[in-house]
């Protein structure tokens, strides 16, 4: 079966061929480097981590590229804030970056480039952009003119006049046109900055991912992927920045976007105060158990993230770990990745489908015995390993849950239900003590009550 993946731009699943098999090329947007990540951004590395062991699976050679952003106003305002150079706190987010999606059970890209490092490059996307007249300078600034491309806002599906209506542009009087965005800007003397032929100043977001693209990948690559909240303004700009100045029509053959987590049906973010940081939740859980809940809905659907979610998960792959305990624990070995688990990766990654196939070869290893069950959890092993799941002896997973259980890292949410159902009788039976004890006992174990009009309602904090 051949490989198929849901292009954006096209809007439509197709074969996916690469233009060199020797040498598949895919690129993701990384993330900006100034606080740890929430799991809504873990997602984004464990799929296209996903995305990168199916590959190496079928080609003999993928560059991964994953870039850090570590130039940006966000930045510039975090290290202002912190007391830091801005260079201790970018290496200090990319370490922790690096960290979280380990604990995530991702491969590291054969390539982590950082925009700082790629500033003549970027001069000279943009230099070439203003002479082939899609980019002009305009007080301290360059800007892309979007007039000039007559493909633009063909991946995010706009018009320039929806952007507009959107309010999705930022509205200058420099601009000749509200759409046209940065590609250079100016700093002052207290900001980061570097000499240009428009004076000293610092590159927009976009021009980034475009100059190093070029550089490390090519001109043309197999696979742009990020989550879908980039596909505009950034992907569309990207894909605008790198065909005019190369004149070539694409930036890249498959366009990959992954859907958005959500927290209890709100998408997470700042202003509603519902971050998840990775870096949280691995104090509670196993990164294993992390990944499982993320790769549980089909990457581009959204997911709904929820400590029901994250039991269920533990209890997944606990049940899958003492399967294999049970058989012996045999290594892969060899074994190859079972057929049909293969073809469901195969078909656009579709997770739920390879969930159901290990489910099926674990019901296959508890019916046999002996020799024959050893085989079938070394198909286990063999197909779970293309997911990045079940890679350690069994031993050692069982040991770790039972350990954090003992440590009463989380209580279960049959007993946390019990003890906020007796705090609630005690405070209606106004016996204030007994309810305060219950809260103290749940806060110790990392849970937080909250009482409201409807009745209390609890979270781990
Ligand atoms: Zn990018």
């Amino acid at each position: 079966m051949t490989l198929q993946l849901h292009d954006t731009l096209t809007g439509r699943k197709r074969p996916f061929t690469p233009i060199d098999p020797n040498r598949v090329t895919i690129y993701v947007c990384g993330p900006t480097v100034y606080n740890r990540i929430h799991i809504g951004n873990g997602r984004a590395a464990v799929v296209f981590d996903l995305l990168y062991r199916v590959l190496r699976h079928r080609y003999p050679s993928v560059v991964y590229a994953r870039n850090f952003t570590d130039i940006d106003d966000k930045i510039m305002v975090a290290a202002a804030k912190e007391g830091v150079s801005i260079e201790e706190l970018t290496h200090r987010y990319a370490d922790a970056y690096d960290e979280d999606v380990a604990t995530l059970g991702t491969l590291d890209p054969d390539l982590k480039p950082r925009a700082t490092g790629h500033l003549p490059e970027m001069i000279a996307m943009i230099d070439a952009l203003v002479a082939s007249g899609h980019a002009y300078e305009a007080e301290g600034h360059v800007l892309f003119a979007v007039e000039s491309d007559p493909a633009y806002g063909r991946l995010s599906k706009r018009s320039i006049e929806d952007m507009i209506a959107g309010a999705r542009v930022e509205v200058a009087p420099y601009k000749r046109h509200p759409a046209d965005f940065v590609l250079w800007k100016p700093s002052t003397p207290e900001q980061p900055g570097w000499d240009s032929p428009w004076g000293r100043g610092r590159p927009g977001w976009h021009i980034e991912c475009s100059a190093m693209i070029d550089k490390h990948l090519g001109r043309v690559i197999d696979i742009h992927g990020g989550g879908r909240d980039l596909t505009f303004p950034h992907h569309e700009n990207e894909l605008a920045q790198s065909s005019c100045a190369h004149g070539t029509p694409e930036l890249a053959r498959f366009w990959l976007h992954n859907g958005m987590l959500t927290m209890a049906g709100e998408k997470m973010s700042k202003s509603l105060g519902n971050i998840v940081t990775v870096q949280a939740l691995a104090e509670r859980y196993d990164g294993e158990v992390l990944r499982f809940a993320l790769l549980a809905a089909h990457y581009r659907s959204p997911l709904v993230w929820s400590e029901d979610l994250l039991e269920q998960s533990r209890k997944g792959l606990l049940r899958f770990y003492q399967t294999l305990a049970d058989a012996g624990d045999p290594p892969a070995d060899g074994t190859p990745v079972p057929a049909d688990l293969a073809a469901a990766l195969d078909d656009d990654l579709n997770t739920p489908e390879a969930f159901a196939v290990l489910h099926r070869l674990a019901d296959e290893v508890r019916q046999a015995d002996g020799k024959a069950a050893r085989e079938a959890a070394r198909a286990l092993r063999a197909g779970a390993s293309l997911l990045g799941l079940l890679e350690r002896p069994a031993a050692a997973f069982l040991e770790a849950d039972a350990a954090r259980r003992a440590a009463g890292a989380t209580l279960d949410e049959a007993a946390i239900e019990t003890l906020v159902a007796e705090r609630q009788a005690a405070r209606q039976a106004r016996d204030f003590g007994r309810a305060d004890a219950i809260r103290d006992e749940l806060l110790a174990a990392g849970v937080e009550i909250k009482d409201s009009a409807d009745g209390p309602s609890w979270s781990y904090r």
